[in-house]
């Protein structure tokens, strides 16, 4: 029997990557939609392959552009924001959030709503909005499947255990480009050094977010949300090597580690697979030729970030929308030029102090209006806490 899938996000480098796995069995899959944003060459080609039910761009001004890329096959085209929700609302046995961004929650908590199984990668979302994201699927009996490689591993680490006796949970970090750079050059950084990543070959995003440990420090709160620990019990750890991804730490003081190759098509193929484990295309380690693993604490001073995850979690309600919002636009800010890379993280940090008082926003019943207008107001301040640094 095939399975219904689609993939929001999909010409990302999470996209890519589960089309890769879908595309070795493709008897096996029923490809409902395909969305993508600016590369409309590779939705389309994507889309007319796998011969999806349709493909929709976030841009509107593309539309015109991605119907003629679809000519002459038989997949629809659609645009913009509400037909990225639609095509989540589409009938599907599993659907993959891969967007970046906090642009993936709408379409996120459309694909929820279907009652079947939600392959989570877009991280933002939990961040932004886990208390929301958990109580749709709750409401209707949606499975999620965490994505990130660090959650997948703690939850493959926890089948079959009791959360009463969980200890602790550690993420490891392999620390990103900067991780070996003397302090006081972080500043100079520019965005080519930020953009490469020692292990993961991952979207610009993500990839500058790990150098900066904005990405341990989303990881941190996503922890928090999707498996209801204290702050208290998460623990980031720098492992150069990236092949230990988590590890459970139980009452009796054992360690359940997840050890595999930095590779994201693990993560998603135990999601697409689950609850069965079926072989994937993903190296194999020598561990005897590896020789050792190496770990180091994290240096809050080099990672401002990681004492501001401490902080969402601590002030808890819609922090984490501001924190994402103003990273999010930090984020912007470095590329575009305005800011140096160590002021991502007092932008964030001015933009949460701003929004703390804020109270009636801040401690609002977390609806999905509710959170656009915070991570509105937040990008605003960010904005402006960036216009005060820009030079
Ligand atoms: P990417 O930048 O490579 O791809 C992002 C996808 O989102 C693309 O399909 C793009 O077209 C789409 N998109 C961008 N802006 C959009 C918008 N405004 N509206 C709708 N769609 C938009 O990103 P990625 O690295 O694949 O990451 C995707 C998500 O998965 C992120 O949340 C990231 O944190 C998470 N993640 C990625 C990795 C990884 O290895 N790449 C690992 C763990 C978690
Ligand atoms: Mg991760």
């Amino acid at each position: 029997m095939t399975r219904k899938v689609s993939i929001l996000g999909a010409t990302g480098s999470i996209g890519q990557n589960t089309i890769d796995l879908i595309g070795r069995a493709p008897d096996e899959y029923d490809v409902v939609a395909l969305t993508g944003a600016g590369n409309i060459a590779q939705l389309a080609k994507d889309a007319m392959a796998l011969k999806a039910d349709v493909a929709v761009t976030a841009h509107d001004h593309l539309l015109d552009d991605l119907r003629d890329a679809l000519r002459g096959s038989e997949v629809q085209a659609a645009a913009g924001a509400a037909a990225l929700v639609e095509s989540a609302t589409r009938p599907a046995d599993w659907i993959m959030s891969a967007i970046v961004g906090a642009a993936g929650l709408a379409p996120g908590l459309a694909a929820l709503e279907q009652g079947t199984t939600l392959a989570l990668a877009n991280k933002e979302s939990l961040v932004c909005a886990g208390e929301l994201v958990l109580r749709t699927a709750k409401t209707h009996g949606t499975a999620i499947l965490p994505v990130d490689s660090e959650h997948s591993a703690i939850f493959q680490a926890l089948i079959g255990e009791d959360m009463g006796s969980v200890e602790r949970i550690i993420i490891t970090a392999s620390g990103g480009a900067f991780r070996d750079w003397p302090i006081e050059k972080l500043a100079e950084a520019t965005l080519d050094q930020a953009s490469s990543h020692p292990n993961w070959d991952m979207g610009q995003r993500i990839t500058i977010d790990s150098a900066s440990m904005f990405n341990k420090a989303m990881e941190v709160i996503e922890t928090h949300e999707f498996f209801g620990v204290g702050p208290e019990q998460i623990e980031a750890l720098v492992h150069p090597q990236s092949m230990i991804h988590a590890l459970v730490g139980f009452i009796d003081g054992a360690l359940m580690a997840h050890v595999g190759p930095p590779d994201m098509r693990h993560a998603i193929g135990f999601a697409l697979h689950h609850p069965e484990r079926k072989a994937l295309p993903v190296e194999r380690l020598d561990l005897a030729a590896i020789g050792q693993f190496e770990f180091r604490a994290p240096d809050e001073i080099r990672w401002p970030a990681l004492r501001l995850a401490r902080e969402v979690m601590e002030a808890g309600g819609m922090m984490g929308a501001v924190f994402n919002a103003a990273k999010e636009t930090a984020l912007d800010g470095f590329i575009a030029g305005q800011i140096k890379f160590t002021q991502m993280a007092d932008v964030v940090e001015d933009t949460m102090s701003h929004m703390a008082a804020l109270d009636r926003h801040i401690a609002a019943t977390m609806t999905l209006d509710n959170v656009l207008q915070v991570d509105h107001l937040a990008r605003k301040a960010a904005q402006a806490a960036i216009a005060k640094r820009a030079g």
